[in-house]
């Protein structure tokens, strides 16, 4: 089987290397080359007569000086040049050999993804020699650095304890602190996670060992968990090293009650198998494990324990100013137009991740290449991000224009309510990047953390939450699914309110706790005597303080009408704003008002 493999490719690759010797060949004998500041200077001195250019290549015939070729890097400037100088121009399509080339090449990497595809087939299935993979096809050194990886100074700033370690793990164990054993990177796909991972080894400048947790998952009994060992005796050999396990939760997943069949033995098999390992470790093997995942809900909760991933960072969707950073990243390794503004792309992606974004350059780069331009301009941009919309629409990835404008009136709805009522938590952060299931996120920081709350407190909080709501209402008038949270929250508020506090009038200083957790008729509940009669008075109050609140939030909306609209367009420019920009927004708003 692999005989016939390599056997193929060799024949292939004789077959490629004949094909372009035999282009070579009747392309014929090549004529000298020259400096290309020669030939400018051989125009400016009229010992020129004739060219012809295909692809960027000159060749200069019937002059005083003998033929010879040269390669023009900018030929549209360089046609000007010539007709001043009165030099005839001849032009050929562009050379096939190129075309043939880039066949040849084709056909390669078909070839070689074929390759190593069918290698990977074949470790699968002869894997009963345990063990050896991971040296050869997971270790390596990275040279990514956080430089590569872009919007990520929060977390920044606490894997430099765990690089630092990692370079000097001596410094930490003679203090006797606890050693960092785990990261955990949380975040949806294409956030940077194994980006950042191979960051972390790289800026240590220690091995990087990479497994996906699937890997470990679709194996044989038992196999799973062997791998792990084997990698985990494999890496301390080479310790301080990064061990990254990509997709976790294939392994780390919620252990079910009934572990009835195979698949999820084998899966507890494995994970066992790496807490054993994680919890293993002595001072003088200096292995951080870093994990991915972007379902962090679904995880064990014994991966979470001190001394496992107990360091955890969260990373998100990029906001536009995210954007930029990574757009810039990936734009510095290919040849970007210097009057391609990335900010105006940066601003036409939302919802992009950052690998979408990485894909959007490369795109573009590869249209710049199809269409022989030197550099990538706008029109390639362009170009390339419809093309990846179009495949993301199909996935559901890419938010419609009026659904962002339904959200950043939510959102400034919440807002706007949370700035106009006195007593409330200050702004913290209001975006429209969707995160999950979420659409947007109005986020609000107490000054100090509440100990108790006042009555007027907890209905502002309903009033707040019932903003957005009231915002999509007043504004388009008509009523989304979009704030099934919002009401459920606002409604378990009133409830408390009502039950739990004694703030309700008509209920009084009561807490019905208990008289509602005891049925009708329920012979523990000795002196509650449940009545219908009180069940639909908390019903009646409940509901009461909601429409209160809701015709209350309802007159601020109309009232400061036009603070929302100010707020919901600075959302829709930059789709995420601070408590600080909330604060101009609204002094803004207060100076037209009185203007
Ligand atoms: P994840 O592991 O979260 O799915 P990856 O790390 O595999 O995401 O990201 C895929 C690619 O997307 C990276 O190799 C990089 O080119 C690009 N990318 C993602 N996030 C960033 C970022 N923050 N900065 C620069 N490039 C990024
Ligand atoms: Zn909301």
């Amino acid at each position: 089987m692999k005989f016939s493999i390599q056997s193929t490719i060799f024949l292939g690759l004789l077959a490629v290397i004949g094909f372009i010797g035999f282009n070579f060949y009747i392309i014929g004998t090549r004529l000298p080359e020259r400096s290309y500041s020669q030939f400018l200077d051989d125009i400016a001195a009229g010992s020129v007569r004739e060219v012809t250019i295909r692809d960027g290549q000159i060749t200069v015939t019937g002059g005083s000086e003998p033929d010879f070729t040269t390669y023009s890097p900018d030929v549209p400037a360089l046609i000007g040049l010539l007709r001043n100088h009165d030099v005839t121009i001849n032009t050929r399509p562009a050379s096939s050999i190129n075309g043939i080339l880039k066949d040849m090449l084709l056909v390669l990497l078909l070839l070689g993804g074929w390759f190593i595809f069918s290698k990977k087939k074949s470790a699968g299935s002869s894997d009963f020699s345990r063990g050896k993979i991971f040296q050869s096809r997971h270790q390596s050194l990275t040279k990514v650095s956080f430089e590569d990886v872009a919007g990520i100074t929060e977390a920044r700033e606490e894997l430099w304890e765990i690089i630092d370690f990692l370079k000097d793990p001596a410094k930490y164990s003679g203090l006797g602190g606890r050693i960092p054993k785990g990261v955990l990177l949380q975040g949806p796909p294409g956030t940077g996670k194994t980006l950042l991972a191979k960051a972390i080894a790289g800026e240590a400048s220690v091995p990087f060992y990479s497994i996906g947790g699937s890997d470990f998952v679709e194996m044989f009994a038992g196999l799973g968990a062997s791998r792990v060992r084997n990698l985990f005796s494999e890496a301390k050999k080479k310790a301080p090293c990064i061990i990254f396990i990509d997709e976790i939760d294939a392994i780390g997943g919620k252990r079910s009650a009934e572990s009835g069949n195979g698949s999820s033995d084998e899966r507890e098999q494995t994970l066992n198998a790496l807490l054993v390992e994680m919890d293993g470790f002595n001072s003088n093997e200096t292995v951080i494990v870093v994990a991915a995942t972007n379902r962090s809900d679904i995880l064990d909760s014994a991966l979470l324990r001190p001394g496992r991933f107990d360091r955890r960072i969260t990373l998100h969707l990029p906001d536009i100013k995210g954007r930029l950073k990574i757009l810039e990243v990936h734009a510095r390794k290919v040849a970007v137009s210097n009057n391609v503004d990335l900010s105006l792309i940066a601003r036409s992606t939302p919802g992009f991740s950052g690998a979408e974004l990485a894909n959007l350059v490369n795109e573009a780069a590869l249209l710049a290449a199809r269409r022989e331009k030197i550099s990538i301009s706008l029109k390639e941009f362009e170009d390339a991000q419809d093309k990846i919309m179009m495949g993301l629409e199909r996935k559901n990835a890419v938010i419609s224009e009026s659904a962002r404008r339904l959200t950043a009136y939510h959102e400034a709805g919440h807002a706007a309510i949370a700035k106009l009522l006195p007593e409330t938590d200050p702004l913290h952060k209001i975006t429209i990047i969707p995160r999950g299931q979420s659409l947007g996120l109005t986020q609000q920081l107490p000054l100090a953390e509440h100990l108790t709350y006042t009555r007027s407190y907890l209905l502002n909080r309903i009033m707040i939450l019932l903003g957005g709501r009231l915002a999509e209402e007043v504004i388009f008038g008509g009523l989304t699914t979009g704030a099934s949270n919002d009401l459920q929250t606002a409604t378990r508020i009133a409830h408390r309110l009502v039950c739990e506090f004694g703030m309700n009038e008509k209920i009084g200083p009561v807490s019905c706790l208990e008289y509602l957790q005891a049925g009708i008729g329920d012979a523990s509940a000795v002196h509650w005597q449940q009545s219908q009669q009180t069940l639909q008075d908390i019903d009646k109050e409940i509901r009461l303080h909601i429409f209160k609140c809701y015709e209350d939030t309802r007159v601020l909306i109309e009232k400061h009408g036009e603070f929302i609209h100010m707020l919901a367009e600075s959302l829709l420019l930059n789709e995420t704003i601070d408590g600080e920009e909330v604060d101009i927004i609204y002094r803004c708003y207060l100076g037209r008002r009185q203007g």
